[in-house]
């Protein structure tokens, strides 16, 4: 692995300016939920936004090398979870953000966008069944403009 130095951009947290760590990992999920527009955090600043969005102020730190494979393992449930929609940076809607049991997505009905509708379960079939087309993750995506483009040119609509 290539040695940070004080030009790499990821060195600095956004958030504090402080000195971030090397490498550290949050799976994705999480990191969607509470990064918001910031791209690079330090550990704390992540724990800290984690703790004003509710979460416990309570961490298990842990070094990968003391379980091997633990994050392809980490990753391939992630990739399991259903998935929903968001707006990628070029504006396209794509349908790759994992969905996990807790999180609030924006749901669309035919009349209007509805805020904060919260995920009580992860199947591919509780997603599909209806809202399919409608989910897009409350993050620091484009959340309600994806909500509303993954409802245009949608025929199924079960609310
Ligand atoms: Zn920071």
């Amino acid at each position: 692995m290539a040695r940070a130095t004080d030009d790499h951009p990821e060195d600095r947290c956004d958030r504090c300016g402080g000195r971030n760590m090397k490498v550290w990992h949050v799976d994705n999920a999480l990191w969607n939920r509470i990064a918001g527009d910031f791209s690079i955090l330090c550990p704390i600043c992540f724990a800290e936004l984690a703790e004003l969005s509710g979460m416990l102020p309570i961490w298990v730190l842990r070094n990968e090398s003391d379980l091997p494979g633990e994050l392809e393992r980490l990753q391939a449930i992630v990739d399991k979870l259903p998935k929903c929609w968001r707006l990628n940076d070029a504006g396209k809607l794509v349908e790759d953000c994992p969905v996990v049991i807790g999180m609030e997505v924006w749901v669309r009905n035919k009349q209007t966008i509805i805020r904060k509708r919260q995920v009580f379960a992860i199947t591919s079939t509780s997603i599909g069944d209806g809202y399919h087309r409608h989910w897009s993750p409350d993050d620091s995506y484009n959340t309600e403009a994806a909500a509303r483009a993954a409802g245009k040119g949608s025929e199924e609509c079960n609310e």
